[in-house]
């Protein structure tokens, strides 16, 4: 089965940049930051032999080191081209990835924005089975005033003919204990004005009041919803939410006890839209397909809901309409 769902075109939606850089990714990125023969290059390769259970505290080292790596923009550009590569090859065709601006001693968050977008531009080229779009990301622990420097930003990206269809939404995520959702309201009511989809991580943990207000407020996309329940799962439900879920990142996490106690299930067998996504696929040693195929072995799922979960995906994406249908067929002509 897993030779089957690794053959099949496949949406991924919920990938954070950094996250997605894999190992192979992060040693490529060393050597191009430091040379091989740099003293930190070599501690760096000593602690990458070193990963090898999936603790939290591993999960932390791994953000650390993308982070220094791809603090220039070579590297950035770099790791964002790899990170679609490895995504292609997975047979991922469509792909949404998100990041937060971030300014080092060599780049200001304009200059990070836009190498990134660059890089999306170049993989068009390199890797032309993957079609790649942006979702800049508030990062909700940094505050108000960071995230409006995000936005106009964006807004002006969006003036720019050389990137306006590659952006298509914007993501809101970061630390779901710190900050308070009600602050980024106004920002996120402009986004939508600019015709920007909502991806907001919501209900990643026990904060029923917040839930409600923001599955009232509206999304176009729910990350993780692992804690909506009672009121606020009906709330969902009736909105048609579509959620995306990332099975290895919740139980890794420990937001989720096991696979087999996964919310998806719960989603699935309701009948609401439902995606399976990787969140960090590096930092979690994994990629969608063994993400799906989790998802098949766990929930014993047919080849008809193996379809209509990645079906979803497509239709939840915020792809155009004459992409979605294009993908569509490629999916189709596969499952026949
Ligand atoms: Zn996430």
């Amino acid at each position: 089965m897993e030779d089957f769902i690794k053959k099949c075109p496949k949406v991924e939606l919920h990938a954070h940049l950094n996250g997605s850089l894999s190992i192979e990714t992060l040693q490529k990125l060393a050597i191009i930051k430091y040379g091989k023969s740099n003293s930190r290059f070599k501690e760096l390769c000593d602690d990458f032999r070193n990963f090898e259970d999936h603790s939290m505290s591993e999960c932390f080292q791994k953000f650390k080191f993308a982070h220094e790596l791809t603090s220039t923009l070579e590297c950035l550009r770099e790791a964002t081209l790899l990170a679609i590569k490895e995504f292609s090859e997975d047979n991922v065709v469509y792909l949404e990835l998100r990041t937060t601006p971030k300014s080092t001693e060599e780049m200001s968050k304009r200059d990070y924005l836009e190498n990134v977008l660059l890089a999306i531009k170049k993989a068009s080229e390199d890797y032309p089975n993957i079609l790649v779009k942006l979702l800049p990301s508030i990062d909700r622990s940094q505050g108000l005033d960071s995230a409006e420097e995000m936005f106009s930003l964006v807004l002006d990206f969006l003036e720019d003919d050389r990137f306006k269809d590659i952006i298509k939404g914007i993501d809101l995520s970061g630390n779901p204990t710190v900050g308070n959702f009600g602050v980024y309201k106004n920002l996120l009511v402009r986004a939508r004005e600019a015709s920007l989809k909502l991806a907001l991580h919501c209900g990643e943990v026990e904060n029923p009041s917040e839930i409600t207000e923001m599955i009232e407020f509206g999304m176009d996309r729910c990350g993780h919803g692992t804690f909506i329940s009672g009121e606020n799962f009906e709330l969902l439900k009736e909105k048609k939410i579509p959620v995306e879920c990332c099975l290895s990142s919740n139980v890794v996490c420990g937001t989720v006890k096991n696979f087999n106690e996964h919310h998806f299930k719960r989603l699935l067998d309701a009948n609401h839209p439902v995606v399976i996504c990787t969140d960090d696929l590096g930092i979690f040693n994994s990629n969608l397909s063994s993400e799906l195929t989790i998802a098949f072995n766990t929930f014993s799922l047919t080849i008809d809901d193996l379809r209509k979960v990645i079906t979803n995906a497509v239709n939840c994406s915020f792809a155009a309409e004459e992409d979605k249908s294009d993908i569509l067929k490629k999916i189709e002509a596969f499952f026949i």
